[in-house]
């Protein structure tokens, strides 16, 4: 495997394991335990490349910085106001509206977001 094989995998790994809604600093930062020489250039170039090649995705969220995460069907978003993480919600999108919504308005719809907002478990209970 080369090195840039490697790089990728674990960038990929990382996104695919439990917690999937990471900022670049963040990549970077978990990278880095596993390949202590890599640079910040490198991780930023490597989440474009698995986004060019369809594995990554970046979330637009209400948010200031990019979020990124493997990727899979289409899902809604939760955003915690207390800690900032970002869950995904089991809830399939819900095509229905766009057709509503292109029916009632004449446009034409790729798609809609919907974030939801509020506390998590965690920050519920402090
Ligand atoms: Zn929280
Ligand atoms: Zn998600």
């Amino acid at each position: 495997m080369n090195r840039q094989t490697k790089q990728r995998g674990a960038i990929l790994g990382l996104l695919r394991g439990g917690y999937c809604h990471l900022t670049a600093d963040q990549v970077y930062d978990e990278v880095r335990k596993e390949i202590p020489s890599i640079s910040k250039g490198t991780v930023y170039r490597n989440l474009r490349v698995l986004q060019e090649m369809g594995l990554v995705s970046e979330l637009n969220l209400n948010d200031t910085v990019s979020r990124f995460e493997a990727k899979r069907d289409g899902h809604y978003h939760f955003h915690c106001e207390g800690c900032g993480r970002v869950f995904d919600i089991n809830e399939p999108i819900n095509k229905e509206l766009d057709r509503r919504i292109a029916d009632r308005t004449g446009y034409k719809i790729s798609y809609h977001q919907l974030e939801f907002r509020g506390l998590c478990h965690d920050c519920r209970k402090k």
